[in-house]
């Protein structure tokens, strides 16, 4: 028996969901996997020295950050889906004729992309930690004070909406190659598990140089989690550093960390 006319275009919205959030959620626990694999198990007793804080998370709270960061793949899953209507209805501006745009533009939008998420991110993450916000937005993930890989998507519903939002805010305000926005979606993704697997990954001469003042670190963002406030920046230090918002002790932590060695 077929169904109704008026559930067909929701149930098909729903078969959509449940296909796209198992292939993100495959994607992420397959990187996510590996990262933890690597950091807490093989190569462990080499890299502990970089562990900025030094414990290892209890099991307990890698558990629960796996079952919020499952919630919010559901999540990312209906915007993915919603931003496919967007893209058929041509409310975006993607392109799939590679001669469209010249060969810089699809490195250029890569660039340009990762920019915009840093700048939604760090102002949307400010206002998530306004007293009035943060329980009801961000609480979940800051239950996470010392975060593995599986914490990088543990947020609350809302939150994980507001992050979600910002891929198809991209697609409608600039042209983009489906493959430059893989790209992007590849490198966020990295980006935030090396981020949450707390291990400092940069070199001591980082913070001497123009470089450290430009690129965030993954001992900002454990600090971020460690102390909850300061340190809001996603990929790079630069808003952190204009409105004044990094932790005091943070170039000095970073100095200890990344200056042990090997026990
Ligand atoms: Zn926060
Ligand atoms: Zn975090």
């Amino acid at each position: 028996m077929s169904n109704p006319p008026l559930l067909d275009p929701l149930l098909e919205f729903f078969q959509s969901v449940s296909r796209t959030s198992f292939s993100l959620a495959v994607r992420y626990a397959l990187l996510a996997g590996i990262v933890s694999l690597l950091a807490y198990r093989i190569f462990y007793r080499r890299w502990k020295h970089r562990k900025v804080v030094r414990k290892l998370p209890a099991g307990s709270e890698i558990r629960r950050e796996m079952i919020y960061s499952a919630s919010s793949m559901l999540i990312f899953a209906a915007v993915g889906v919603l931003t496919i209507v967007l893209a058929k209805e041509g409310w975006t501006q993607i392109y799939f004729k590679r001669g469209e745009y010249p060969v810089a533009w699809f490195w250029g939008s890569v660039v340009c992309a990762i920019v915009i998420h840093d700048t939604w991110f760090y102002w949307s993450h400010r206002l998530m930690h306004h007293r009035k916000l943060f329980r009801y937005f961000h609480r979940v993930h800051h239950l996470s004070h010392n975060p593995s890989p599986w914490a990088a998507y543990a947020f609350d519903p809302a939150e994980a909406l507001v992050q979600a939002l910002i891929f198809p805010l991209v697609l409608v305000i600039m042209p983009m190659h489906p493959a430059a926005f893989g790209i992007f979606m590849l490198w966020q993704i990295i980006h935030n598990i090396l981020g949450h697997t707390g291990f400092e990954i940069y070199p001591r001469w980082l913070m001497d140089s123009w470089l450290g003042k430009i690129l965030n670190t993954p001992t900002n963002h454990a600090m971020h989690h460690e102390k909850l406030r300061g340190n809001y920046g996603l990929y790079f230090n630069v808003w952190d550093r204009l409105m004044k918002t990094n932790h005091a002790e943070y170039e000095k932590r970073f100095r200890e960390v990344t200056g042990r060695t090997k026990e």
